[in-house]
């Protein structure tokens, strides 16, 4: 699934750092693609992308493409928050189950109550990407 992406005419709050190996995570989430790895050995996905699996310690992992689609576990409004992040005030960040069996954490987009499905958006800043949530969109598909 590629994800929706909106567009900002500002920077990130707070960028994060980008790695040599966290560089594909960006570029594809650039694209609107969602993506993580998966070990090679046990076959566990985790996130956020690391090189070493953190169930069983091998280094052998891959790159998977997520559909960015899950169910919000838990969330809550920021109303007070560090001096970066002033300009959004108030802001809601929440806990998501992802489909794929992964807990992530992420900005909450909207009006999004806990245990909707929700999915993955891509904010598009001036600087580079970040990933939000909100509520799931039905799409509808041509069956041509
Ligand atoms: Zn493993």
């Amino acid at each position: 699934m590629t994800l929706d992406l909106i567009d900002l005419e500002q920077e990130r709050a707070y960028p994060p750092r980008q790695s040599d190996f966290t560089k594909p995570f960006w570029d594809n989430l650039t694209r609107g693609i969602f993506t993580t790895t998966r070990c090679d050995s046990c076959n566990r996905p985790s996130f956020p992308p690391k090189p070493i699996c953190p169930h069983c310690w091998t280094d052998q992992v891959s790159w998977i493409e997520l559909e960015g689609a899950g169910t919000l576990y838990s969330k809550t409004t920021v109303h007070a928050g560090p001096a970066a992040f002033v300009r959004d005030l108030p802001y809601s960040v929440g806990i998501i189950d992802l489909d794929e069996g992964l807990r992530i954490a992420a900005r909450i987009i909207g009006d999004v109550n806990i245990g909707d499905r929700v999915e993955l958006v891509v904010l598009s800043y001036i600087d580079g990407p970040l990933y939000a949530a909100k509520r799931y969109t039905v799409r509808l598909t041509s069956s041509a």
